[in-house]
């Protein structure tokens, strides 16, 4: 076998925080200290041969680099610090980047100096927008007086205008996450066949989508990150932030029918149960985001690394939480011009995690459950 090693990959991969590939002298110790790897074609041992030699499709094409947790239990006990969970989650990175498209805008998302335009580009749209769209449908919103008027959002940036931005961006969101699920369902079954992994010869996506409601419970219980031993701390914020988003989803859902279905807009009574499960997320999300901010901050680096797209991620979930949070405080505060704005603030937020989503290191969150799935339905447990 003639091997065609993609240098341009090695050195990427080293620049995502996947640094000490290198350094691995393929022992095996972090294939037997892994905790959920499975026995038959274990990783991650397999993964660092493969991305020290350059085999990108060896490595990105392989489900097995999403069935590791991050926990880094290997990386502890290796015996020549290479980490390869740091480099693990490299290789992730990368996957998220060669499935998704267009492909400028993952290395915008990946390049710490393009943030600020990434940030204006949802400022500057929605000012576009509602600048032309007549956003002051209430010209006398800066004026609000205490105990005058209640404040109302939609009056300073109407429902349907921010609806108008937000749907058809969701359906890009979705056939960008379709094209790219698609082809990687393909790869990681090619890879599996060729690895020996399974033997189930032809893709059968009946049989994957049988399999997606046992992936849903492991996933919901947090099944795998139990089973760490490092790092099993990061269970409970990464729960937090999980249901976090599950119950902000389900609430907007809910605002979204009720406002176009029965014509009813907010805000609503604090006394409302949707209104409940707002709050309860939004805190879920803020309390998940800063447990996660210290662990990241005290973390022993020698262990384990934090690349800027961790920290991006950390910094949304906070942004998204505090930004919805203050919106409501200031507005039951009737403080009308500073609600008015943060609410344009969590607006520009809200794009950043739609647009981005795919792009960022939120995009795991669609791959690790499509490589969970299809691990089950290959019985490669
Ligand atoms: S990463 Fe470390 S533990 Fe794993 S095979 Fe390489 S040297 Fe051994
Ligand atoms: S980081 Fe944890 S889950 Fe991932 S390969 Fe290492 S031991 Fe396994």
């Amino acid at each position: 076998m003639l091997l065609e090693p993609d240098v341009k990959f090695i050195k990427e991969i080293e620049s995502l925080g996947g640094d000490t590939l290198k350094k691995c002298f393929q022992c095996a110790t972090c294939s037997v200290a892994c905790p959920i790897s499975p026995d038959n074609k274990p990783f991650p041992r397999k993964e660092m041969i493969a991305a020290s030699w350059g085999l990108k499709d060896r490595v990105v094409k392989n489900a097995d680099i999403w069935l590791c947790h991050n926990c880094g239990d290997c990386s502890t006990l290796c015996p020549r610090g290479a980490k390869p969970g740091d480099v693990l989650a490299a290789l992730r990175m990368y996957a998220i980047k060669e499935y998704a498209f267009p492909k400028k805008l993952g290395e915008m998302v990946s390049d710490p100096s393009k943030l600020p335009i990434l940030l204006a580009i949802p400022f500057i749209i929605f000012l576009i927008v509602g600048m032309v769209c007549n956003m002051f449908v209430d010209p006398n919103w800066l004026c609000f007086s205490p105990g005058g008027d209640e404040i109302v959002h939609s009056h300073f940036f109407n429902s349907w205008l921010v609806d108008l931005i937000f749907v058809p961006l969701s359906l890009c969101v979705v056939a960008v996450f379709a094209r790219g699920g698609y082809q990687f369902l393909n790869d990681i079954h090619q890879n599996a066949v060729l690895e020996g992994k399974t033997d189930k010869k032809e893709l059968d996506l009946l049989g994957i989508a049988q399999a997606f409601p046992k992936v849903v419970l492991k996933i919901l219980k947090h099944e795998k990150f139990d089973q760490c031993g490092e790092n099993q701390s990061r269970s409970t914020p990464h729960m937090l932030v999980l249901f976090g988003f599950i119950g902000l989803f389900i609430v907007t859902s809910i605002f979204f029918v009720v406002l176009y279905g029965f014509q009813t807009h907010g805000p609503y009574s604090q006394f409302n149960p949707v209104k409940w499960l707002a709050n309860i997320s939004g805190i879920a999300l803020v309390m998940g985001g800063l447990v996660m901010l210290k662990e990241r901050i005290s973390q022993d680096t020698s262990k384990q690394i934090s690349t800027y797209k961790d920290w991006s991620l950390i910094g949304l979930v906070l942004a998204l939480g505090l930004s919805g949070l203050l919106t409501e405080m200031t507005r039951l505060g009737e403080l009308a011009a500073l609600s008015y704005g943060l609410y344009y603030i969590h607006l520009v937020f809200v794009f950043c995690l739609f647009a981005y989503l795919p792009f960022s290191k939120l995009a795991h969150l669609f791959y690790r459950t499509l490589a969970m799935t299809y691990s089950e339905y290959a019985n490669r447990q």
